[in-house]
């Protein structure tokens, strides 16, 4: 068996994923195929997963964001390498260093200001009512709590700065 992956001290200690084959089981095995996979710059023998942790900074890598976190390939790898875990603490790397991609820093402010991850527009409200739906009541004070809290909100405020 190779290593396990130790997800808290994950990129630190591995910086160039050398605990992982490369065999690229995880992203094309029958019923476990990874999505991101699909994308046409990677192919079988350069696939996603290894996109993801071949580079020497992978958290400046932006194809990390194509991954949603599903978990097949933590499934499919026969060696316990686990390349979500690695890929959820290369995307907190990049986060904290402020190179999070647009559409999920949007995603994250959303959620703190609304509760939602999803604008709230009024076809949303019409197409509820059409339905016959409760109305969305949005509610965010305890996520505003949480997020001040743990420091999301002041590193949010801090990235969107820097971007302008
Ligand atoms: S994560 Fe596992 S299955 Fe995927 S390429 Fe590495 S060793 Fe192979
Ligand atoms: S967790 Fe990410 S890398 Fe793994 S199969 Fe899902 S999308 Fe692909």
């Amino acid at each position: 068996m190779v290593l396990k992956v130790d997800y808290q001290s994950l990129t630190d200690r591995r910086p160039n994923a050398d605990i992982c084959l490369k065999c690229g089981v995880c992203c094309v095995a029958n019923d476990f195929f990874c999505h991101a996979q699909f994308d046409t710059q990677f192919d079988p023998k350069n696939t996603f997963v290894y996109n993801c942790l071949e580079p020497d900074k992978p958290e400046e890598n932006p194809n990390i964001w194509l991954c949603v976190s599903c978990h097949k390939c933590e499934e499919a790898c026969p060696y316990d390498v686990s390349p979500v875990e690695y890929i959820e603490a290369t995307k907190k790397k990049a986060f904290d260093k402020g190179n999070s991609h647009a559409g999920i820093i949007g995603e994250v402010d959303a959620i703190i200001s609304t509760g939602f991850a999803f604008p709230i527009t009024s076809s949303t409200v019409r197409t509820r009512d059409r339905l016959g739906l409760e109305p969305f009541q949005p509610d965010a004070e305890d996520l505003k709590v949480i997020a001040k809290k743990t420091g999301l909100s002041d590193k949010l405020e801090e990235i969107k700065e820097g971007s302008q």
